[in-house]
């Protein structure tokens, strides 16, 4: 227990350049009021500085600086060592040190090691007791809809619902439905004006209302007048859940369609085609897409990594194993990604490299190819292997959650609303 915990919480105000905390000494029931006090009897008990450590400074120089006696010093580096590595903290990391007594001594160091956690140290005994504080957060369910007029993106992004939300936190709502989508409809070509969607995102977040965590819980998205569902399941034993339709099949397959977010494709799987630096008749294995130098790579489906290597013509590439007798390879890579060495497992939709133009090529794209049982064949043609259906074990449970998960979407206004709004205010089409 805290000999400190008698005290309110401090309040601080910034005052050039450092933080200045003073605070009266008084029991949990009374709270001292500074202008009511003596001047005499007055005290400060406590004094906080606040340090950034700059790039090219560690905590422990931060503390030398600070005068403390040289054991007192190895013992708080020790007891930060418990938590952290005192070498590792990222530059910009603020440590607040608390300074009680008379003569004046350091109390207490709080260092935050991420937006999540903190680091408290405090004088015990002769030495330092240390422990990892993790913030609190809290959860809410953000519910919304809304109707496209341009773009998923921007209709999800213009939501009053996520005003108030981080930018980064939007663009992760709309990765997420855009990645759950991307199966049943191909959203550069098949979204229409007028198409509506409506979801359930359940969000973790911090006291500044970012989001830590989220879950796409359930979405509806109406194409054409076609309602096509997405409703988060974790099947007993899974640890990371999956989307499924309504009737509980996988809207997953076990590849994305392409392996880059922005990207477009600059030549097809062909069995001949005219090679522009051999200047040959060659056929095309693969399917190249031109992106921007740098763009992330994803591994299109689980594995694990093959081959890591560079080749005259591939240039620098990767290959994936999965399961059934299938591999990707991903070439003319300008750099891996870490956590590709040869043997690792790699999640669908894990950067693995980024794009450039080692080996043969003329531009920076992606040699993208695919093969079965050591076969190449074409990733645009073949029928992408589903996803595994809610497991039989598991349908009770899955029908009970898919009800409720599926109520949050139709308490929200759906489709026909839509139309008659838009038929009471006279819109046109002509965005918002
Ligand atoms: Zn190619």
């Amino acid at each position: 227990m805290s000999p400190w915990t008698g005290f309110a919480p401090p309040v601080a105000s910034r005052a050039a350049g450092a933080l200045v905390v003073a605070l009266g000494l008084g029991a949990c029931d009374r709270t001292p009021e500074a202008g009511l006090l003596d001047a005499v009897h007055a005290r400060v008990p406590e004094r906080v500085e606040v340090h950034e450590i700059a790039s090219g400074t560690t905590f422990g120089q931060i503390l030398w600086a600070r005068g403390l006696e040289p054991s007192d010093h190895h013992n708080l580096l020790l007891a930060f060592g418990e938590q952290a590595n005192p070498r590792r903290i990222r530059s910009g990391t603020e440590v607040h040190m608390r300074w009680r007594g008379d003569p004046e001594r350091l109390a207490r160091v709080e260092v935050g090691l991420d937006r999540d956690r903190t680091v408290h140290l405090e004088r015990a005994g002769g030495g330092w007791r240390s422990s990892t504080v993790t913030i609190a957060t809290t959860t809410d369910t953000l519910l919304a809809a809304g109707e496209i007029r341009s773009s998923l993106w921007t209709a999800v992004v213009s939501l009053a619902e996520l005003e108030s939300a981080p930018s980064a936190d939007r663009d992760r709502v709309v990765a997420r439905l855009d990645r759950v989508f991307q199966w049943q409809i191909d959203f550069s070509r098949q979204l229409r004006v007028g198409d509506s969607f409506r979801f359930a995102f359940e969000r973790e977040r911090r006291p500044d209302g970012s989001m830590r965590t989220g879950r796409l819980l359930a979405a509806e998205l109406v194409n054409r007048g076609r309602s096509l569902y997405a409703i988060w399941f974790r099947p007993e034993g899974d640890d990371s859940g999956d989307w499924y339709d309504l009737e509980g099949q996988s809207v997953r397959r076990a590849f994305l369609k392409k392996p880059l977010r922005l990207a477009y494709i600059s030549s097809r799987f062909t069995n001949r085609r005219f090679h522009p630096i051999l200047r040959t008749w060659r056929a095309h294995r693969g399917v190249d897409y031109a992106a921007d130098s740098g763009s992330p790579v994803e591994a299109t489906g689980k594995g694990v990594i093959a081959r890591r290597e560079v080749s005259d013509s591939y240039g620098r590439f990767i290959d994936v194993r999965h399961a059934n007798g299938y591999l990707t390879r991903y070439a003319h890579l300008r750099a891996w990604a870490s956590g590709t060495a040869v043997a690792s497992s790699v999640a669908q939709g894990q950067v693995i490299g980024y794009v450039g133009m080692t080996g043969m090529a003329t531009g920076p794209h992606l040699h993208y190819e695919m093969h079965q049982g050591g076969r190449p064949i074409d990733p645009l043609a073949v029928d992408l292997p589903a996803g595994d259906p809610v497991p039989s074990a598991d349908r009770e449970r899955w029908r009970r959650e898919r009800d409720k998960r599926l109520d949050l979407l139709l308490r929200l206004i759906g489709p026909e609303t839509f139309r008659v709004q838009q038929a009471a205010t006279g819109l046109n089409g002509g965005g918002r």
